[in-house]
């Protein structure tokens, strides 16, 4: 497998030069003064060094050994806790936290970038760091003064990890029918017992306590989702001066065995009868969680991309330097028995669909995480109006970015022929790891259904309407640049095309309860396709009229063209699918399946 390099010069591009980021972030109140472009890319470059010196060289290792379970304790692969040490000194844990408690209150957009870095050299290691943050955001937005003194700098630190307890065996999506119980007791605090699935860090030897967040109903709650209140429940209980007390009763019963983040500790949880602190309002725990949630989606989503740019990388190297039969157009390399793979035209369809589809998913999470900045570090309409783009591109950010994560592991795979099928060259890893991310933090399927049913048939397609119009002010500041003109118009013409679709399954849904569950896996990818074309015009934009200085720019409009002759054509038939309607999905009676 090649090493992993990272893709610094693409970042670099899009955050200062097709984003802008350090012009935003003098002008975001919450922002200023906190960060420029000289401490950005300091801090990606460290990044990149840790990437490929620390993390990437235990990925397949830990993928080869996995996480073990002896008797309730659980420990990570060989190398994992020295890693982890590592991580914790360098600081990265409190990069984007709350500095009142000791974070760095980095921008997301910056974030993103270093997130791809740490999934791509090592999808299982993120995990860890990933959950703590989520907690940490939590906590941070919603519990007690005294909890988050207590908590937020360990966890920031990285000495404490944070965990998120929400699966139960027969409660996945369906969160409103979990069981675990929570009493309260005499003292403010209240009584946790039940079991959780699936627990991602639920347990591990890298830090010295696991700070869960448990999904739990009191005794007289309302049913449904409406009854669920969110508890901190330590591993091991923290006393007034700070330091560890005596185990609160939380037990890993096992870790589960599975087809990819082998590194990764998927824990079975008991808490019997545990101590926890209530986070938030009583019966408000889903709300409290979806503070988190749009960040921790976009996460997944990036989860997709690191890992299709680490598929991208093998497969480049190993395209220039397989030799297999000869280009069609004659021999390139004479000299040799064969040419290398990467002279044939379908070797580079698969090539260049991946690298396509990497710069559109890394362009699109900064430009959400753009969203998700401003709406915490913004001011008043501005603000709103961020939140209400994060509301709408998370989910497509996360399933479409991810949906894609597959395919382009695939195609890396492919790239390799039998031996991307061996394991030898890492690229099976790849494929087995990214398949999670299109099912933990809510099941791409559940993504669609909200992108189509809580963020625009709901609102009758008002949120669509601010993302068009966020593309169709890029359109217009083009009219004078025939240069631009073979990416606008189609960008125009695509549009279009997907508000008719929105405008259609909006209308539809008044009559018919299926329409939305119907139109929604296609709606969001057709979704995709627009926005990550709406993200290679924006590439496209800055690199046209720099080609001729630094061959970087030419690569980039290049691929810009080949998203948009052979990618993007794939809205027609997701257009067509969306249109056609519940009715066939419906008809057959189920006994005929
Ligand atoms: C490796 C791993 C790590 C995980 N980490 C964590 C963690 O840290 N914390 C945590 O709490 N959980 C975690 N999970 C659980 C994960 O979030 C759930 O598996 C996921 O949300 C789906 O729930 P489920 O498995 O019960 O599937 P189900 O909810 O049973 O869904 C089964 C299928 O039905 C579909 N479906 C369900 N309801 C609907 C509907 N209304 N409309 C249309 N389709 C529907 C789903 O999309 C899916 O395709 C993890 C899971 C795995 C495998």
């Amino acid at each position: 497998m090649a090493d992993y390099k990272a893709p610094l010069r693409e970042m670099n591009f899009l955050l200062h030069e097709v984003f802008a980021a350090e012009k935003l972030w003098t002008k975001l109140p919450g922002l200023a003064g906190a960060v420029d472009r000289e401490t950005a890319d300091a801090i990606l470059e460290e990044m990149a060094k840790l990437a490929s010196n620390t993390l990437d060289p235990i990925n397949r290792s830990g993928d080869e050994e996995g996480c073990h379970w002896n008797d309730g304790v659980v420990t990570t692969p060989e190398g994992f806790k020295e890693a982890y040490a590592t991580f914790c000194e360098g600081g990265w844990g409190a990069l984007l936290g709350n500095p009142e408690y000791g974070g760095m209150g980095m921008p997301k957009m910056l974030g993103a970038q270093v997130e791809e870095m740490i999934t791509a050299s090592n999808i299982s290691f993120a995990l860890y760091p990933v959950l703590t943050n989520g907690a940490c955001l939590a906590i941070d937005a919603h519990a007690s003064e005294e909890l988050k003194q207590k908590f937020l700098p360990k966890m920031y630190e990285g000495t404490w990890a944070g965990a998120m307890d929400l699966t139960e065996p027969h409660a996945g999506t369906d969160l409103g029918i979990i069981r675990t119980k929570a009493e309260p007791r005499e003292d403010g605090s209240y009584s946790i017992s039940g079991s959780k699935i699936f627990i991602t860090g639920g347990d591990q030897d890298l830090s010295e306590n696991i700070i869960h967040l448990v999904l739990a109903k009191l005794p007289d709650a309302p049913k449904g989702p409406k009854g669920i209140s969110l508890f901190l429940v330590p591993k091991y209980k923290v006393n007034e001066d700070g330091g560890l007390g005596e185990s609160n009763k939380v037990n890993c019963g096992s870790i589960e065995h599975k087809m990819g983040i082998k590194a990764s500790a998927t824990c079975a949880m008991n808490f019997d009868g545990a101590q926890g602190w209530l986070v938030g309002e009583v019966n408000k725990g889903l709300a409290a969680m979806f503070t988190m949630m749009n960040y921790e989606r976009l996460g997944v989503g990036i989860q997709g991309l690191g890992a299709s740019d680490r598929s991208y990388q093998n497969a480049l190297e190993y395209a220039r330097d397989r030799i297999q039969s000869r280009s069609p157009a004659g021999a390139q390399q004479p000299a040799k028995a064969a040419d290398p793979i990467i002279v044939h035209p379908d070797v580079r369809r698969m090539l260049l669909t991946q690298k396509a589809l990497v710069g559109g998913g890394r362009a699109l999470s900064t430009y959400v995480a753009q969203w998700l900045d401003i709406s915490k570090f913004g001011e008043g309409d501005e603000k709103k109006n961020a939140e209400a783009m994060v509301a709408l591109l998370t989910p497509v950010a996360k399933a479409f970015t991810t949906d894609m994560g597959l395919d382009c592991t695939v195609l890396g795979q492919q790239v390799f022929g039998g031996h991307g099928y061996i394991r030898e060259w890492g690229q099976e890893q790849l494929v087995r790891d990214v398949r999670i991310t299109q099912i933990y933090e809510g099941t791409n399927g559940i993504q669609a259904l909200d992108l189509v049913g809580r963020k625009t048939v709901a609102s009758g397609g008002a949120l669509f309407e601010l993302f068009a119009a966020d593309v169709q002010k890029f359109i217009d500041r083009q009219v004078d640049r025939e240069t631009m003109s073979e990416f606008v118009r189609p960008l125009a013409a695509e549009l279009q095309r997907l508000r008719e679709a929105t405008e259609k399954m909006v209308a539809a849904s008044q009559e018919d309860l299926h329409a939305p569950g119907a139109a929604s896996v296609e709606y969001l990818h057709l979704f995709g396709y627009v926005a990550y074309a709406f993200m290679w015009a924006k590439v496209a934009d800055v690199a046209l009229d720099k080609q001729e200085v630094d061959s970087f720019y030419k690569g980039q409009v290049k691929t810009a063209r080949f998203y948009f002759a052979r990618l993007l054509p794939r809205t027609q038939a997701l257009a067509a699918s969306v249109n056609a309607g519940s009715a066939t999905l419906m008809d057959l009676e189920e006994e005929l399946f």
